[in-house]
């Protein structure tokens, strides 16, 4: 570009990556306001138990509809939050506020998703009881979701806080389970609750009957370990049917409900549970 061109010292760079990098910092900038101002919010999506096919809990997921630009991507800010050490300000905003939520939906358990950034430090299960106390939520009420990528050194403080955490009563999933660098020893050495499948094992289950025979495998690893199997992406019944005839226990997803804000939980989990109810 004629700027780029114009100052020597960005000759070696790429247009496009300048321009990312600006969006990064005005998003950085903008982030911090939007938190405090209450701009972002947490929207929750249920889990359904396939046996009984109630809702059994609900995981918070982060919304940013920025003005002038739409939803933002959480995945754009994770990835910005986590670069600039503002992921942990985000945690702890999240837990609080979900553990304040979840008091209105009792029986539920609400699960949110920390970063392995927050996880490793070492006062994280300190805070974790903290907000708790504090917000009077049981900690068997709380779930936090953590991906692979937390473990992949095998850091001793992670897993001192995971046990920690358990030890408190608080349950721990492990999150996209089957992608990036998975590795079956997690599964032993790591103290988990839960594993959440990808929904990439779920998308094309029709057509790939080699993906029904992986989570069925799952499923089996899950039940010799004594955890439970969530299966995320969810989008059709026959889907939905796959999964509960191989006995997974929980499915999430699109069939039931997109995530939605707080204020509208009440009525769609009554909704969700009695959609049954009333075909049996
Ligand atoms: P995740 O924790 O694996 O969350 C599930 C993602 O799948 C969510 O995307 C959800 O909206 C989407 N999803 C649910 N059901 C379906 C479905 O049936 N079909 C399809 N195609 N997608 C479905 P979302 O909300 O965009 O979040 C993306 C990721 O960002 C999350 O993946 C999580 O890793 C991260 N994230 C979201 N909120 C937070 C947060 O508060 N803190 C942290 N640290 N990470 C978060
Ligand atoms: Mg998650
Ligand atoms: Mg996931
Ligand atoms: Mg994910």
């Amino acid at each position: 570009s004629a700027k780029a061109a114009g100052k020597g010292c960005w000759c070696s760079f790429d247009v496009s990556l300048e321009d990312r990098g600006f969006r990064q910092r005005q998003l950085d900038a903008d982030m911090r306001l939007a938190l405090r101002s209450g701009e972002i919010a947490l929207h929750y999506q249920p889990l359904v138990d396939l046996r009984s096919e109630r809702v059994v809990g609900l995981e918070a997921l982060l919304r940013w509809n920025k003005p002038g630009e739409g939803w933002i991507s959480p995945t754009e800010i994770i990835t910005i939050a986590e670069s600039t050490g503002f992921i942990i300000e985000i945690g702890r905003w999240a837990l609080r506020r979900a553990c304040l939520d979840a008091r209105s939906w009792p029986g539920l358990r609400v699960a949110v998703n920390i970063s392995s950034i927050h996880v490793r430090r070492l006062d994280f299960h300190d805070e974790v009881a903290a907000i708790l106390a504090e917000t009077g939520l049981a900690p068997e009420g709380l779930e936090i979701e953590i991906t692979e990528s937390v473990l992949l050194d095998r850091e001793s403080e992670v897993l001192t806080n995971l046990k920690r955490l358990r030890a408190l009563g608080v349950r721990i999933a492990l999150d996209d389970f089957g992608t990036g660098y998975s590795s079956l020893s997690y599964l032993t050495d790591f103290p988990f609750d839960k594993v959440k499948v990808d929904r990439s094992f779920v998308r094309d289950l029709q057509v790939r009957p080699e993906k029904i025979a992986v989570i069925e495998a799952i499923v089996t690893m899950a039940r010799a370990l004594a955890m439970d199997v969530t299966v995320e992406g969810v989008e059709t019944r026959q889907q939905e049917a796959v999964l509960r005839h191989k006995q997974c226990g929980t499915a999430q997803g699109f069939l039931y409900s997109p995530a939605r804000p707080a204020a509208e939980i009440r009525d769609l989990v009554r909704r969700l549970d009695t959609r049954k109810a009333s075909v049996a």
